[in-house]
């Protein structure tokens, strides 16, 4: 963190996402050059990820201890913006960061990236959460689930004795997993290709995922559409109320030169 004293704008963005390090990248280099004063930027990641790609910029890394933590934190480095730009399914951090920003009374933007609508082929049933989703599950009538909610989450589907569940993640799950479940490590990203040939290969009849939304992750519904395989969605918690959205790092980056040219 640096210490140089800066009068202008400092946004704090709370990243994890492509979309968090797309808007540091925008207020790094903006283009046309804006009317208002340079921002000072800062990321915020939550330290999941060991070797994370760094956004220019300031970065600090690791919670704040809740709300007034994170109100405290906006106090003691002059934050004048605040951003939500973390993944749409980051419940808690979007919760604080609502609450921070009432304690400390900066602006707060969500960044979100919209999330995935059905198209032509494909058979979308929505669940409003996990739990929601573990409960419809068994009355879709699938035999073989590829689970790709995350496995953190897998908890949620822990008690289904049926049916058989393949899992895709980077490190083994911890916690409660189904009795009928097949783990497989690998890293993304994943291509129509790889993800058509997984559907084949492990016979899946039901796809289950959470509408993250982007380009990233979205391969594995191309591929079921085009094997016929039908999917549940788990449903995106909603914003927190009251709190604006922008869906592009450059709407977010419009948002806060704007607001800076008010002040
Ligand atoms: P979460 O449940 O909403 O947050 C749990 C706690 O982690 C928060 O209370 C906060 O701790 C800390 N935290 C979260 N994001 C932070 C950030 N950007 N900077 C500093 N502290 C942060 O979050 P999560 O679902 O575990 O996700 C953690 C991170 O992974 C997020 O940054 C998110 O963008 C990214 N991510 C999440 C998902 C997903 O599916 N949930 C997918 C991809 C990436 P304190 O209360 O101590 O401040």
């Amino acid at each position: 963190m640096s210490a140089e004293p800066h009068a202008g704008p400092h946004v704090l963005i709370l990243g994890g996402t492509t979309e968090a390090r797309r808007l540091a990248e925008t207020l790094a280099a903006p283009e046309p050059a804006p009317p208002t004063p340079p921002f000072r930027v800062t990321s915020s990641l939550a330290g999941r990820v060991a070797a994370p790609v760094l956004p220019p910029g300031e970065v600090r890394i690791g919670g704040f201890g809740g709300p007034e933590g994170l109100a405290a934190w906006i106090a003691t480095h002059r934050v004048t913006h605040l951003v939500d730009a973390t993944h749409p399914f980051a419940e808690r951090m979007s919760f604080n960061a609502a609450r921070a920003a009432a304690l400390s009374g900066v602006p707060l933007l969500a960044l979100r990236r919209p999330g995935w609508t059905p198209g032509p082929g494909d058979d979308w049933t929505f669940a409003p959460d996990l739990d929601g989703a573990a409960a419809l599950l068994p009355r879709l009538g699938a035999a073989r689930v590829f689970l790709t909610t995350g496995r953190t989450g897998l908890h949620a589907f822990a008690h289904l004795t049926r049916p058989w569940f393949l899992v895709r993640s980077v490190d083994p799950p911890a916690g409660p997993v189904p009795p009928r479940l097949e783990v497989l490590l690998a890293r993304g990203p994943f291509t129509l290709g790889d993800e058509r040939e997984l559907l084949s290969r492990h016979r899946i009849d039901l796809l289950v995922t959470k509408d993250s939304g982007g380009s990233a992750t979205a391969p594995k519904l191309a591929a079921a559409r085009a094997a016929g395989v039908p999917v549940l969605v788990v449903r995106r918690p909603p914003v927190p109320e009251g709190v604006p959205e922008a869906g592009t790092a450059a709407a977010a980056a419009a948002w806060l030169h704007e607001h800076a040219a008010r002040t």
